[in-house]
């Protein structure tokens, strides 16, 4: 069975585009669409791993984050914050509510599957096909 990973982004063309990537890898996907809906199904599914968009329509990337972490059946989920946001600091209030790792966008395959393979810890090499 293919490991789980849950993406929670409001941008649907962001989920489509992940989800490609992450199918090349052989990774599942589940999406959500805002904060509540992602915790539900983080509760629900319990996913290998956690990629979050810090702006969503209810609650923050980052206050996600802190109530997964606070969960302890969800809190040794690794989580990894997917932004547009690269202000100075930015990186550290991520890191500091919680995520264990900082992407920002745009986002290349390659940079993503290595990440996840990271925190799965399975030694994931990427294709060789990627640019
Ligand atoms: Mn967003």
């Amino acid at each position: 069975m293919a490991i789980v990973i849950l993406y929670i982004e409001d941008n649907p063309q962001n989920i489509r585009l992940v989800r490609k990537m992450l199918d090349t890898g052989g990774y599942a996907m589940l999406d959500a669409l805002n904060g509540r809906s992602g915790l539900k199904l983080a509760e629900e599914h319990v996913p290998a791993l956690i990629l979050v968009d810090i702006n969503l329509p209810d609650i923050d990337g980052t206050e996600v984050t802190a109530r997964i972490k606070a969960n302890p059946k969800l809190q040794h989920i690794p989580i990894i914050a997917l932004t547009a946001n690269a202000m100075y600091g930015d990186r550290e209030r991520y890191l500091e509510a919680g995520c264990n790792g900082y992407l920002s966008k745009p986002i290349s395959r390659r940079e993503l599957l290595e990440t996840v393979g990271y925190f799965l810890n399975e030694g994931h090499t990427p294709p060789a096909t990627d640019g």
